[in-house]
């Protein structure tokens, strides 16, 4: 286990925290970003993104995290396959242990983004790989004229419906109300296609079948109408929960765990910043996410130097 003294350690490898690495990094800070996984992260799971300027079409989540990524290692940025398990403040360092090595930083990032949310409904881990999926972009090749069901009404909800019915001989929307969250653009394509079926007011109580997903059972929250479809696929998209565990007790958070900061990302305690969907805040896209990352980039670099040691 080798012991590295670092001035900014950024956890994360997503929009924000490739930025705030870029930042960092021609801020001439010795930094290094640490990421056990792909790099991108909720990007890597987004099938098109349409709304991230500076692209005049559509590009996928994946090309978009791997430009990012080349972007950072050209300037020189380290990037290193390591989870980071422990933050501790002593003295003023943060010490950071990950599964191999101890960073000690004067500065850290927390960039850790967010996961989809669990419904915690009856069959939802037992058919997880055998139908269940979070992430279209992965599995939606698998259901290639079979039937699937999307839950959610946000913007992931009804973007992935749309990639879905790219595949899909017919996807069922289940939605717990009439009104959707997410943009109006997206709502309007959806409407419009002809294979996505919208089930309002309907929330999924049951998920059955044998060896693989067959079917669910979907309750109306007006009139209590029950009623079973079946389907072959289903992708749950009904929010995101903060990969917020690492900075609790070290940091204020809201009661969804969401890491609470400043205008300039900063903590409330000196030296440690968080970016992007980790952080509390009204709009998760990925451009803020990026801007987050600038920001946190860019005020780690003012901590360190005016704070030098
Ligand atoms: P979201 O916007 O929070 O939407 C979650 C959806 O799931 C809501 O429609 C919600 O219903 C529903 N839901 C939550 N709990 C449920 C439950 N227990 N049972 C049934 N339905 C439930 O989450 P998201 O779609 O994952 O998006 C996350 C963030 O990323 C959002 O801020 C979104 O705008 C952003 N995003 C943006 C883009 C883009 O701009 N292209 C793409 C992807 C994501 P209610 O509406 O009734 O609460």
């Amino acid at each position: 286990m080798a012991e590295i003294k670092k001035e900014i350690v950024i956890i994360g490898g997503g929009p924000a925290g490739l930025t705030a690495a870029i930042y960092a990094k021609r801020a001439n800070k010795d930094m290094v970003l640490l990421e056990p996984n792909l790099i991108g992260g909720q990007l890597t799971w987004s099938s098109v993104i349409e709304n991230y300027p500076g692209f005049k079409s559509a590009i996928t989540g994946m090309e978009l995290a791997q430009n990012m990524k080349e972007q950072a290692e050209s300037i020189g940025v380290n990037i290193t396959a390591a989870k980071a398990v422990k933050i501790d403040f002593i003295n003023s360092t943060y010490i950071i242990q990950t599964e191999k090595d101890t960073y000690n930083t004067q500065a850290v990032i927390i960039a850790t983004g967010a996961s989809p949310r669990k419904l915690n409904i009856s069959g939802e881990n037992e058919f997880i790989g055998k139908g269940v999926s979070y992430c279209a972009t992965c599995d939606a090749p698998l259901f290639k004229n079979k039937i699937v069901a999307v839950i959610g009404g946000g913007d992931v909800a009804l973007e992935e419906a749309l990639y879905l019915s790219e595949f899909a001989l017919k996807v069922y929307l289940i939605h717990r109300r009439q009104g959707f969250r997410a943009t109006a653009v997206l709502e309007d394509r959806v409407k419009a296609n002809k294979k996505i079926e919208l089930v309002l007011d309907f929330t999924v109580e049951v998920i059955q079948g044998d060896s693989v997903l067959r079917r669910i059972k979907v309750k109306n929250k007006i009139n209590n109408e029950a009623k079973e479809i079946k389907v072959d696929g289903l992708f749950m998209f009904v929010g995101l929960n903060p990969n917020s565990i690492i900075a609790e007790g070290l940091v204020e958070m809201d009661e969804n765990k969401f890491i609470i900061t400043d205008k300039s990302m900063a903590c409330g305690k000196k030296g440690i910043f968080a970016a992007g969907d980790v952080r509390k805040k009204e709009y998760k896209q990925i451009v803020l996410a990026c801007a987050d990352g600038a920001i946190a980039g860019l005020s780690a670099g003012r901590y360190i130097n005016e704070n030098s040691y």
